[in-house]
């Protein structure tokens, strides 16, 4: 199926809290793979991984504020608001819903995302309903044989060279982009802060204000 929209990224996660690597990767793949926009989608209550130490609500509230002021990044609370366990095809299904058969999406991921992307709620049904773009380091593609074998073999039939496939078809195709490289996590971030030290440079200053304001990821 032909397409003539330009595509959509869609960006799932945690965001717990929201960083500078989240940020770039987000930036480096509209501009490299040409997306209209950006859709971030955090999630209510991820099924995949401990507990959130914040609440939903204050995750959303601080990926608001990390996204103001780029008009090429949009909030998708959805998820948050549902207040149900969030699955990544259960995203899709409903964004296909809204946004219509042939508009263009893709699923943003971390290379560590996508190398655990067999542990996710029917995984495979994702390449039907999008296309997958990772982020990578640039002179270091992503190795097929490091991949569990289902995968890699969806990895080999669905590579793209580049991203116009990615604009003329609503799904399918898997494609890399070369992202700035951030070693950054919020794992990381949530450490510096429950010891007391600073994260400043790690996640944009308005993020780090309503964290002090709230006095969020304290050790208690
Ligand atoms: P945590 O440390 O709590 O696991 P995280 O920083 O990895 O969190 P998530 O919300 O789990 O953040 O990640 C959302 C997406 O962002 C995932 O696809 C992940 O691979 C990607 N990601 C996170 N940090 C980076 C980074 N520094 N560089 C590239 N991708 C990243």
């Amino acid at each position: 199926m032909e397409s003539t929209c330009r595509a959509i990224g869609v960006f799932g996660g945690t965001f717990d809290p929201v960083h500078f690597g989240h940020l770039r990767l987000a930036e480096d793949a509209r501009q490299q793979l040409g997306l209209s926009e950006v859709l971030w989608v955090p999630a209510g209550q991820p099924w995949h991984r401990d507990q959130p130490e914040v609440s939903p609500a204050q995750r959303l509230a601080m990926v608001g504020l990390a996204l103001a002021d780029n008009p090429a990044f949009r909030l998708d609370p959805s998820e948050v608001e549902s207040n149900q366990p969030s699955y990544t095809v259960l995203t899709l299904e409903r964004l296909r819903k809204q946004l219509g058969k042939t508009q263009p999406l893709v699923l943003l991921l971390g290379a560590d995302a996508f190398a655990g992307l067999t542990t996710w709620h029917r995984w495979q049904a994702l390449f039907g309903m999008a296309h997958i773009a990772i982020a990578h380091r640039p002179g270091f593609a992503i190795d097929p044989a490091g991949l569990p074998e289902g995968l890699a073999a969806e990895y080999r039939q669905r590579l793209v060279e580049d991203a116009t496939p990615l604009n003329t078809a609503p799904a399918g195709h898997i494609a890399g982009f070369c992202m700035t490289q951030l070693d950054i996590s919020a794992t990381r971030i949530r450490a510096l802060l429950a010891s007391g030290q600073s994260p400043r440079y790690l996640l944009p200053d308005a993020v780090i204000a309503y964290i002090q304001h709230h006095q969020l990821y304290r050790k208690l």
